[in-house]
């Protein structure tokens, strides 16, 4: 068993942090937290001192592609779909080790080409490299020529499609599966307001992963293809960048969890602000992103369950992005401990996973961030990270 003294510790259930506390672990999980009086003598007296440091659980960032680096440029971007598999695979690798870094445990990859991420899954948990924990949708199922079918998305039209798309994903290996309802906020193609998938697809679509036992998580934007999600009944809400306020109404009586991605949109601002682009207008992108964190703002206060994505390989989004994500969050009006509730206990509960991660208590994995100040009172101390622990083990200290 390995003993940590803790300065402060946000255990991530939302609840209030608690100091100067002593933190057990063993076998990769935690297996208690007390005060020095709970353990004995010898095991207090060899406890490694993190007094001076908050410890928190590892983030979770529920919206990744590790296939693809988030490139600014549109055109650069579009020659990786060019690409090679053994480069992707290497650039993919990489990524993992830029998102463990900055403090996430455990990614969702949200689709990319047929077994790379399903793959990625497979060498980390096996120690082969290390990386995040890894739970995907593997590929991305949209309509023939719809959204993301460029970056090896699995396009399938008709009922029958969808029911053998979702079930090639859940024979190669798939957590989730991804649907993709509409287009994306992308001023060439207009195409965000498009219903890609018909009611009768994504419904067919929707049954066949749960009775699989998969979740389901769905990009949307435009308020039509939001409201076709909620009527398919969802786990996670991607995006919802478009919506209008009775669709809010519904995402927040829906319960539905709701991931929406802020990150992206304000590294296509800053580009469309750089850039003479046709594709990202500056003025297009910030009334978009104007609205979309008056919407967060208001959802928050009306009870929404709102969680922490980055998106990362979207244009712009790197994999060390998810600090920004919660700043961002915390800049549409929740409070620190609710934009770190969104990246912990929330995620992983989003997930699918809450029995396992997400929160420092008796039985989780020790998935851990040790920061150098207290993310509560600036929430930019999310940033500082010290140590990083999964399952137990330090990484980097193999
Ligand atoms: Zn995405």
């Amino acid at each position: 068993m390995n003993l940590y003294k803790i300065g402060l510790l946000i255990d991530g259930t939302g609840n209030y942090p608690k100091e100067a506390c002593y933190l057990a672990v063993e076998k990769g999980r935690i297996a208690g937290i007390g005060r020095a009086g709970d353990f004995s003598q010898e095991q207090v007296a060899e406890a490694a001192d993190y007094s001076r440091y908050t410890v928190m659980p590892g983030l979770i960032d529920p919206h990744v592609h590790l296939f693809l680096e988030g490139i600014p440029d549109a055109k650069a971007r579009s020659l990786r779909w060019k690409e090679d598999k053994e480069t992707t695979l290497i650039r993919a690798v990489n990524n993992l080790t830029k998102t463990i870094r900055q403090g996430v445990t455990t990614v969702r990859d949200l689709g990319g080409p047929h077994g790379i991420n399903v793959l990625l899954k497979k060498v980390v948990s096996q120690g082969v490299t290390a990386g995040p924990r890894i739970v995907t949708a593997g590929q991305a199922i949209s309509i023939t020529g719809g959204h993301f079918h460029y970056a090896g998305g699995r396009e399938a039209d008709g009922t029958d499609e969808m029911v053998k798309a979702v079930r090639e994903q859940a024979k190669g290996g798939a957590d989730c599966i991804k649907l993709m309802m509409t287009g994306s906020v992308n001023f060439v193609r207009q195409d965000a307001g498009v219903v890609e998938l018909s009611l009768l697809e994504a419904q067919t679509a929707a049954n066949e992963a749960r009775r699989l036992n998969k979740t389901v998580a769905v990009h949307a934007n435009g308020n039509d293809g939001v409201r076709q999600a909620l009527a398919i009944g969802i786990t996670t809400l991607e995006h919802g960048a478009l919506i209008d306020q009775a669709t809010l109404d519904l995402i927040v009586a829906s319960g539905v969890y709701w991931i929406p991605t802020i990150v992206p949109f304000e590294r296509m601002l800053d580009y469309g602000r750089n850039h003479q682009t046709k594709m990202l207008p500056a003025h297009g992108i910030e009334t978009v992103l104007t609205n979309h964190q008056a919407m967060i703002r208001r959802a928050y206060q009306a009870g929404a369950r709102i969680v922490a994505g980055t998106d990362a390989g979207a244009l712009g989004v790197g994999h060390g992005d998810m600090w920004r994500e919660i700043c961002l969050l915390s800049e549409c009006g929740l409070p620190a401990g609710a934009a770190l509730y969104a990246a912990t206990g929330l995620a992983a509960q989003a997930i699918d996973m809450a029995g396992e991660i997400g929160t420092v208590e008796a039985g989780k994995r020790a998935d851990l961030l040790v920061l150098a100040d207290n993310p509560l009172a600036d929430i930019t101390n999310i940033k500082k990270v010290v140590k990083i622990f999964k399952d137990g083990k330090e990484y980097g200290h193999d």
